[in-house]
């Protein structure tokens, strides 16, 4: 099952993502994740990505599409994937079609006032790094696995409106789907669990 997850920020596509892969048994691509995690350990790479990710905007191609090569190339990636804001533009997804042949491309759909009302809530689970949100924590903690949470820098009110301006997924993107014939949309639903039999409709018939 080789998938991309693909959605305004806030549309649920990480937390979808997380549950697709569960069910599944398939590896997580979230670049955003990949630079996270660079930035954590300093690297390089994460140190680059960073000036782009205060800024709301995207990381350039070379960079992204450079980590995307060295991820597929993983054992794990051999029988599927669930991508999971990756492509973000045309340039992306033209270099992912020429490395894999993808199943499905899925849209999730959210309102942008309702976006902006889940990013200020979104929390990130510091052990397992599920995405959550304030109204679903146990004690303050993640209901997963019991970890501390934290909120992402880009999830600031100011960031996450420039995100939305800057990020917003280019038609010829979808358009490159629809013309492929693997493009779905669904809309994301008051909960995860509702929003993943939705998707999972669409999963059933891969
Ligand atoms: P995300 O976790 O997907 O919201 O990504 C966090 C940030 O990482 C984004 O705001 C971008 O700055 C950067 N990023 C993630 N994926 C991509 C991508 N496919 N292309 C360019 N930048 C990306």
């Amino acid at each position: 099952m080789k998938i991309v997850l693909l959605g305004p920020p806030g549309s649920g596509k990480g937390t979808q993502a997380h549950l697709i892969c569960e069910k599944y048994n398939l590896p997580h691509i979230s670049t955003g994740d990949i630079f996270r995690a660079n930035l954590a350990q300093g690297t390089e790479l994460g140190k680059k990505a960073k000036e782009y990710m205060d800024k709301g905007a995207l990381v350039p191609d070379d960079l992204t599409i450079s980590i995307v090569v060295d991820r597929l190339s993983k054992d794990d990636c051999k029988d599927g994937f669930v991508f999971d804001g990756f492509p973000r533009n045309l340039a992306q997804a033209k270099k992912l079609d020429e490395m894999v042949t993808l199943d499905k491309a899925i849209m999730i759909h959210l309102d942008d006032e309702e976006i902006i009302n889940r990013l200020s809530k979104r929390r990130m689970c510091k052990g397992c790094g599920n995405p959550t949100h304030l109204d679903w924590l146990v004690n303050g903690k993640c209901e997963k696995c019991g970890g501390d949470v934290y909120q992402r820098e880009d999830d600031e009110e100011s960031t996450i409106k420039s995100r939305l301006e800057k990020q917003k997924l280019p038609q010829d993107v979808i358009d490159f789907y629809k013309q492929k014939g693997i493009y779905e949309q669904i809309t994301s639903t008051d909960t995860k669990e509702k929003t993943f039999i939705l998707l999972d409709e669409i999963l059933k018939k891969i």
